[in-house]
């Protein structure tokens, strides 16, 4: 079986769906790896270093004609759907809850959609094929560096003869995966952290890196399905918010990462939180993108400063933003995932098995993925 690695089209998007590390063990598999011309240009990776780890380069249009499966990091755009053919399997984050109509077409030509995004998170099992969390662990890693290089004070508490500088105050707001990444890069700087989230449980987690766990009057329990939270009440949104922005008047910096599944992400920085902010200060939205964010003043994909002294960052894709690290660890999660698809070097889905129940989007001319024939065919609906 042929797999290639196409070459990210997004814009913006430097990361690549395989590194050349990555190869020893498919090919250990039988597999023979086709590698998109210029696949590895925005992570660093030249083509030489896919041919020395024994793949072929080949220019686009032999990667669609000859591959089996074709490895990407973001779905494929218009003019890659359409060289896509029937039998063909195209693995990624396909995001096929965001994007249906996708799924609906790559059913229709005949193409196997594998989507890293639906890996059942909690199976531990999985844990080596979680894109989302390696890729929001990048995320959080870097949130923190980029809050670092925007505050204009230092992270650390410094004594020197020019004076004494005091340590920034840090504040997480959501202690996911990102979260807690940004929590111990942020202490590794020297900050004095502190978090926050809607999940109890996270209040050990964070303290076990050294973060200070806020405890709000009003205690939230929104721990909701699959380790996630489930979005807050009215009444509930308005008492955390109260407590919550006396917390962050307080603060230097603030990095939130909130995110509800399948929901707009929750506001948790109003305007009028980010105006008590002393001069200065910065906020970086993890959350931000054209659902919004969590900062009601963040603009996605922008850094704006506010009358009052507040750099407000809001980056989209962060982990493109850190090409080669993102990509080496996408590249295990789906080494990872295609070798459990794959028998005597073919692939061979075997839907009893929980991966590839949740993660094959489309098959055999058909949506097969229960969670999206949920969103396509609601109950007691004919669409
Ligand atoms: P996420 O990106 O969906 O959300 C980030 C954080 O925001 C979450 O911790 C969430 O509780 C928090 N949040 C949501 N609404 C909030 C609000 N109003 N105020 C404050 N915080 C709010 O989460 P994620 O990083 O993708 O992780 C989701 C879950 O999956 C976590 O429980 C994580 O531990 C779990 N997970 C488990 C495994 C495993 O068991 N193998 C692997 C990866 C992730």
């Amino acid at each position: 079986m042929k797999v290639g690695v196409a070459r990210e089209s997004a814009a913006g998007e430097r990361r690549v769906a395989l590194v050349p590390e990555a190869l020893g063990k498919l090919t250990a598999a039988g597999l023979a790896i086709l590698v998109e011309t210029g696949a590895g240009d925005g992570a660093a990776i030249p083509d030489q270093a896919y041919v020395d780890a024994g793949a072929k380069v080949v220019s686009t249009d032999e990667l669609y004609a000859d591959s089996d499966v074709i490895l990407r990091v973001q779905k494929p755009a218009g003019a890659e759907v359409s060289k896509l053919r029937g039998g063909q399997a195209v693995v990624g984050l396909l995001q096929p809850l965001l994007d249906p109509a996708l799924m609906q077409t790559l059913a229709a030509a005949g193409v196997t959609a594998v989507s890293l995004d639906a890996i059942p998170r909690t199976l531990s099992r999985a844990q080596t094929m979680d894109a989302l969390s390696s890729q929001a662990n990048v995320a959080g890693y870097k949130a923190v560096l980029i809050a670092a290089t925007t505050y204009g004070r230092y992270f650390p508490l410094l004594t020197t003869a020019a004076g004494t500088a005091k340590p920034a105050n840090v504040l997480i707001l959501g202690i996911g995966v990102a979260g807690l990444q940004a929590i111990g890069t942020a202490r590794r700087l020297g900050a004095v952290v502190s978090a926050y989230d809607v999940r109890p449980e996270t209040a050990e987690q964070a303290e076990s890196l050294g973060a200070k766990f806020v405890r709000l009057r009003t205690s939230i329990d929104a721990t909701g399905a699959g380790g996630y939270a489930r979005e807050l009440s009215a009444e509930e949104r308005t008492s955390q918010q109260a407590e919550l922005n006396e917390v962050i008047a307080s603060q230097d910096v603030v990095i939130t990462t909130a995110q509800v599944p399948g929901r707009k992400p929750p506001v948790l920085v109003t305007g009028d939180a980010v105006r008590a902010m002393r001069p200065g200060s910065v906020i970086v939205d993890m959350a931000a993108s054209a659902l919004g964010g969590n900062c009601e003043l963040s603009q996605a994909g922008r850094t704006i400063a506010t009358d009052n002294g507040v750099t407000i960052v809001s980056p989209e894709n962060l982990p493109a933003s850190m090409p080669t690290g993102a990509s080496q660890f996408y590249a295990r999660n789906i080494q990872v995932l295609l070798l459990n698809m794959v028998k005597d070097g073919n692939l061979n889905l075997d839907f009893e098995e929980e991966v590839t129940r949740a993660t094959v989007i489309t098959h055999g001319g058909a949506v097969v993925s229960e969670a999206l024939n949920k969103v396509l065919q609601p109950a007691g609906g004919n669409a």
